[in-house]
């Protein structure tokens, strides 16, 4: 099978076309760097990706915190994952580094505040 797959590894954004055979990978043109093959294998095999969002702040100076996931998940659980940020809600201050949900869905990865936000 042929597909071309976007490397989202940093801004260059290769294009890289790849001819497979299940996670086999018979050809492959466009990457600039070696990572571009171990993003494609990945993407055959199990695709990960990580959440950036924003969770409310009660009584803070600002209404939101931006959080992350501390290491990508399997691409399936965004969505659930997704819906579990959104009931959170914090309250201020909020600090860099503060576990927001430890283990989400036990896939070994936490949600940390990526933002300080003071109290009012
Ligand atoms: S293949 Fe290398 S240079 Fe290209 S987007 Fe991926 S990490 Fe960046």
């Amino acid at each position: 099978m042929n597909k071309t797959f976007t490397c989202i590894l940093c801004p260059n954004g290769c294009e890289i076309a790849v001819a497979y055979e299940g996670a086999n990978i018979n050809s492959l043109n466009g990457a600039l760097c070696d990572k571009g093959e171990n993003y494609v294998t990945q993407e055959l095999i199990a695709p990960m990706r990580n959440i950036a969002t924003l969770v409310k702040v009660e009584g803070g100076k600002l209404p939101l915190t931006s959080v992350r996931l501390s290491k990508p998940i399997p691409k399936k659980y965004i969505f659930e994952v997704m819906s579990l940020i959104r009931k959170q809600a914090l309250v201020a201050p909020t600090s860099i580094g503060q576990i927001v949900i430890k283990n989400v869905l036990g896939l070994g990865s936490d949600v940390v505040v990526t933002k300080n936000v003071d109290a009012v």
